[in-house]
């Protein structure tokens, strides 16, 4: 069965979709532009470099609601192009690769973190845009891939925020302020966030927040993907 799924779909570069000779998920040339994520780096928030304690001055100043948000990736190059194109170019259909490229890349995250998968809701506004929610789809692909659960119910928006880009942070945390709602079900539970881009956390911290609030546990993020900070 597999062999058949491959010679109607054999494997593509997710970034370019030139057509692998094997498995993988990316094209030679579209591999040497994958920036992995680099360690040392805070324990909470993924922020690279090496801080005392291991947590970054921003984390020290304001601990976020979440226990760790990690990427295995920079927001940059092949993996920036490829999140481009599942986004934003009406290819629903990247979500099974991201999802398998996510899982192994970042297969200890997910040993060391077995929480149920919620998906970072999308606004419905957006969703009516694009026809389809990338993280539920992410979420739902590495539930699969994964074995584990996917709570999609447990976190819902409650009402539209503009775009974060080009917001300050101060103006990115008022624009998400009591942006979601969680059902008592979350209640004694464990959840890991799945968004496809981390960039300040202003909403993986308020979701978390709003998590944290109707009763669930520890809170994680987990993105395909880091904004780095200096490109904000
Ligand atoms: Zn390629
Ligand atoms: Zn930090």
């Amino acid at each position: 069965m597999e062999g058949l799924l491959e010679l109607v779909y054999p494997p593509a570069c997710v970034a370019c979709d030139e057509v692998l000779p094997g498995t993988g998920f990316f094209c030679d040339e579209c591999a040497h532009l994958v920036l992995e994520t680099q360690s040392p780096h805070c324990r909470r928030c993924s922020e690279p470099g090496a801080f005392p304690a291991g947590i970054c001055p921003r984390c020290e100043g304001r601990r976020p609601p979440f226990m760790k948000a990690y990427a295995p990736f920079e927001h940059d190059g092949s993996v920036a192009k490829a999140i481009h194109r599942f986004k934003y170019e009406q290819r629903p259909d990247l979500s099974r690769p991201l999802a398998s490229l996510l899982a192994s890349a970042a297969a200890a995250f997910f040993k060391e973190v077995t929480a149920p998968l919620v998906p970072m809701p999308l606004h419905t506004g957006r969703f009516r845009e694009r026809g389809y929610d990338q993280a539920t789809l992410l979420a739902v692909e590495l539930g699969a891939v994964l074995k584990r659960p996917v709570r999609d119910e447990w976190l819902s928006r409650t009402r539209e925020t503009t775009r974060q880009v080009g917001l300050s942070e101060d103006a990115r945390d008022a624009n998400v302020r009591g942006a979601f709602s969680a059902t008592a079900a979350v209640k004694g539970s464990d959840v890991l966030l799945v968004d496809d881009v981390y960039t300040t956390g202003s909403t993986a911290s308020e979701a978390a927040r709003t998590l944290v609030a109707a009763g669930a546990g520890r809170v994680f993020v987990v993105t395909l993907a880091r904004a780095r900070r200096e490109l904000m």
